[in-house]
C-alpha cells in the first residue's frame, strides 16, 4: 500500500466545462484554470487520473431513471431551466407581478410598490435564492421608475409559463456533469481496489441535486453517487462531511433514513433562525434508522474563523466516534469573506485546518481512504486561496 499515491487529482478540461456562460462568476473553464494554478507549487506531489463520463446505468445508481431521461432530453435542447417553479410559486409571483404591471404608469405611492417587489422577492427567493425579482421587474427607487422586464411581461402573458430556476438546461454541462460523475465513481472504485488512497475533484460536489430532479446548477449528485458506490464497496460506515456554506439537501435528503451513511454537515443559517455570529444546531438529525448518525449546523451570518473552528470541533468529534471506513468530503469554500453567495467572514486558514483534519480521520480510522469534492466557491481569488489551502491540508494531515 505505500505505492498509493499521496494525492490524486481528476481535473480534465472535459469536467472543467461545467459552468453557466449566463453567469460571470460561472464561467465554463475558469474554475478549472483557476484551480490548477492556485495549486502549482504542489504539482510533483499530485498525481492526475482521468475516467470517461458516467453512462445512464452509472447514474442510475443515485437516480431515478425518469430524472436521467430528463434530464438529458432537456439538455439537449440548450433552452430552458431543469428546475422550474412550483405552481404555488408561479401564482403568486404573477398575481404580484400583474399588480406591479397595473401599476406601471398609475399613480402608486412607493410604499406600496416597495411592499409588492418585497413579497415578490420573498416569494421566489424561497424557491430558488439566486432567483432574483429584477429579473422580472425593475425598480429605480430614486426616479420612482418601476418596469416589468421583457421577460417578466412574456411570463405575465402566458398563463401556463413557469418562472424557470437558475439550473439552465444545456448540453455542455451535461455533458460535464456526466464526466464529473465518471470521476468520482472511478475514483471510488480504485480508492476501494487499494490503488488510490486521497482524491481531489475540484470541479465536483454537487450536493443539491435530488434523487428526482435537479437543483441550484445541480444536475447530478456525484457525491450521492459515491456514497452509494461506497456503500457497496464497504460494509462499514460511510462519513459525508460537508462545509460548503449551503447545505447538502440532495445527499441529507437521500440519506437521512441510512443507518450507515454518517452526515456532518455545517452551513450557513438564515438570519431568522441564526444570530449574526451565532451557531445552532438545525433538524436535521436524521429519520427512522438514520437517527443518531446526522449532525447539521448552521452559522450566522458573519461567521469568524474562531467561531467557526469552534463548531468544526463539535463535528470533528462526532465523525471520528463513528469511525467511518470511507469519507466523502464536500470541500466547498464559498463560506470565504469574499465569496458572492456567503455573508461570511472565513479566511483560507479555515479550509486548510478542515481539510488537514478530515484527512486525519481518514488516515484513523479508514486507511486513508478519501474522497474530496472541490464544492463552491465563485470569487476567483477566494477560490484559488481556498481550494490551495485544501490541497495542503488534505497533503499533510495532522
Ligand atoms: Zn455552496
Amino acid at each position: 500500500m505505500t505505492d498509493r499515491p499521496k494525492l490524486t487529482i481528476y481535473a480534465a478540461p472535459e469536467l472543467g466545462a461545467y459552468g453557466y456562460s449566463e453567469k460571470p462568476w460561472y464561467q465554463p473553464g475558469e474554475r478549472r484554470q483557476t484551480f490548477l494554478g492556485a495549486v502549482a507549487d504542489r504539482a510533483p506531489e499530485l498525481s492526475h487520473a482521468e475516467a470517461p463520463p458516467a453512462d445512464d446505468a452509472a447514474l442510475s445508481l443515485f437516480h431515478t431513471p425518469d430524472h436521467i431521461a430528463w434530464v438529458t432530453a432537456r439538455c439537449a435542447t440548450d433552452q430552458g431551466s431543469l428546475d422550474e417553479a412550483p405552481p404555488q410559486v408561479n401564482a403568486r409571483s404573477r398575481q404580484l407581478l400583474a399588480a406591479i404591471a397595473d401599476a406601471d404608469g398609475s399613480p402608486v405611492t412607493a410604499e406600496q410598490l416597495t411592499q409588492v417587489l418585497g413579497e415578490l422577492d420573498a416569494t421566489l427567493a424561497a424557491f430558488a435564492p439566486f432567483l432574483q425579482s429584477e429579473e422580472l421587474v425593475t425598480y429605480d427607487g430614486a426616479a420612482d421608475a418601476v418596469e416589468i422586464t421583457e421577460a417578466g411581461r412574456a411570463f405575465l402573458a402566458d398563463p401556463d409559463a413557469s418562472l424557470g430556476g437558475p439550473t439552465y438546461a444545456r448540453a455542455g454541462v451535461e455533458q460535464a456533469a456526466r464526466y464529473v460523475c465518471g470521476a468520482v465513481l472511478d475514483a471510488v472504485a480504485r480508492i476501494a481496489a487499494g490503488e488510490l488512497r486521497k482524491v481531489f475533484v475540484p470541479i465536483a460536489g454537487f450536493h443539491h441535486a435530488h434523487r428526482d430532479r435537479a437543483r441550484m446548477y445541480c444536475l447530478y449528485n456525484d457525491p450521492g453517487l459515491a456514497i452509494e458506490a461506497a456503500l457497496s464497496a464497504f460494509d462499514g460506515p460511510v462519513a459525508y462531511i460537508d462545509v460548503d456554506i449551503h447545505h447538502g439537501d440532495g445527499v441529507y435528503e437521500a440519506f437521512a433514513a441510512h443507518p450507515r451513511v454518517v452526515i456532518a454537515d455545517i452551513h450557513e443559517g438564515h438570519p431568522s433562525e441564526v444570530a449574526a455570529g451565532g451557531v445552532e444546531r438545525t433538524g436535521f438529525v436524521g429519520l427512522g434508522e438514520g437517527i443518531g448518525n446526522k449532525r447539521a449546523l448552521a452559522v450566522g451570518h458573519g461567521t469568524t474563523d474562531a467561531a467557526y473552528l469552534d463548531a468544526w470541533d463539535d463535528l470533528e468529534d462526532f465523525v471520528r466516534a463513528a469511525k467511518p471506513c470511507f469519507i466523502v468530503f464536500e470541500a466547498g469554500v464559498d463560506g470565504l469573506a469574499t465569496d458572492p453567495m456567503s455573508h461570511q467572514a472565513l479566511t483560507p486558514a479555515v479550509f486548510e485546518h478542515v481539510a488537514r483534519r478530515v484527512a486525519a480521520i481518514a488516515d484513523t480510522h479508514a486507511d486513508g481512504r478519501l474522497l474530496a469534492l472541490g464544492g463552491g466557491g465563485y470569487e476567483a481569488t477566494g477560490l484559488a486561496a481556498g481550494w490551495a489551502a485544501v490541497v495542503r491540508g488534505l497533503l499533510d494531515p495532522d
